[in-house]
């Protein structure tokens, strides 16, 4: 299919790649030159000049863009997707969104005949690369089935979801990550709280990972990022702080209390204020580790 891809970060750059490795003709575009050059030369990748002209021949255009002004900017702006893409044609967002947005930017494109479904993914840099992502998807089943086909290039089968209507792929993940991001603020405090105890960090670390307290934190992303010291995205504070707001935004929105998930927010937004915005999401647990005096690191 001729295919567009808008925003070839961390994840936008290995989604694309794997759409022009399963045989699609994927045009692509970002705002920074290097995302770009990193896909030179990829099969049935070529880089477009503007999103206008990305859209113009593509009957599927993606983003996985930072978040809500951004694919905003993308769809409503000037030369944007609105005015380019065709009557028939549809629009995936896999960016980590806020759901009003998603809702209303699917009755503008609806008006033109465009379908849009909400799409984020989950499973990090790694899954990405791996093409192995959960995708959560929201909007019209028709729709899903359409483009099912497409995601497995970079989802695993088995973690393909139809969420509800458009919207809900978005809440879905909102609920999934500030959960995620919660885990990690417990999990720095029960760690530091273990070493200063006197149990050593990789004893509580294989006990706790395969107890009643364990989770794909403590197992998987803690052993590539906080306990090796590495620091370099992965998954950026940023954009973490900003899904974090987005669930507490949606909670307001909504009438739900959550005190656990607004203690976490504040967690991201002290390591922002620390300047780590482009460090690792795991850089919130060195608050904790000063705080504690100890730091969990492992050979
Ligand atoms: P990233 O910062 O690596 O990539 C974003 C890309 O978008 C960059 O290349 C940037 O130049 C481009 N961009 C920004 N504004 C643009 C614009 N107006 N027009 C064109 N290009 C533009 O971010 P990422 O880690 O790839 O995350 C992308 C999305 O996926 C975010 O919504 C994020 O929350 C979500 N997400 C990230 C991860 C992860 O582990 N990194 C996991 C799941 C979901």
């Amino acid at each position: 299919m001729n295919l567009g891809f808008i925003g070839l970060g961390r994840m936008g750059g290995n989604m694309a790649r794997h759409l022009g490795v399963a045989g699609h003709d994927v045009a692509v575009f970002d705002l920074a030159p290097a995302a770009i050059e990193r896909l030179a030369g990829k099969p049935g990748i070529r880089a477009a000049r503007s999103v206008a002209e990305l859209a113009a021949g593509a009957e599927v255009v993606f983003t996985s863009l930072p978040g809500p002004p951004e694919v905003e900017s993308i769809v409503t702006g000037e030369g944007g997707l609105l005015e380019s893409m065709k009557p028939g044609s549809v629009y995936v967002d896999l960016s980590s969104n806020a759901p009003s947005l998603v809702r209303e930017l699917h009755s503008t494109l609806a008006e033109k005949g465009i379908a849009m479904v909400d799409a984020p993914v989950s499973g990090g840099e790694e899954g990405a690369i791996a093409g192995n992502l959960s995708v959560m998807v929201g909007g019209e089943k028709e729709i899903f089935e359409r483009v099912k086909p497409l995601l497995v290039a970079f989802g695993a089968p088995e973690k393909l979801f139809h969420c509800g209507d458009i919207g809900t792929g978005s809440v879905t993940k909102l609920c999934n990550n500030i959960t995620g991001f919660s885990i990690g603020v417990i999990l720095s405090e029960s760690l530091t709280l273990g070493v200063k105890a006197g149990v050593d960090l990789q004893t509580l670390a294989s006990v706790i990972g395969v107890s009643s307290g364990s989770s794909n934190r403590l197992v998987r992303k803690f052993p590539q990022y906080l306990f090796k010291g590495n620091f370099t995205p992965g998954f950026m504070v940023q954009l973490a702080a900003k899904d974090a707001r987005l669930a507490l935004q949606l909670a307001e929105e909504v009438g739900v209390p959550m005190a656990a998930a607004s203690y976490t927010k504040s967690q991201l937004d002290e390591a922002m204020n620390r300047g780590w915005a482009e460090h690792d999401s795991d850089s919130v647990a060195r608050l904790q580790e000063e705080r504690a005096g100890v730091q969990l690191r492992l050979p």
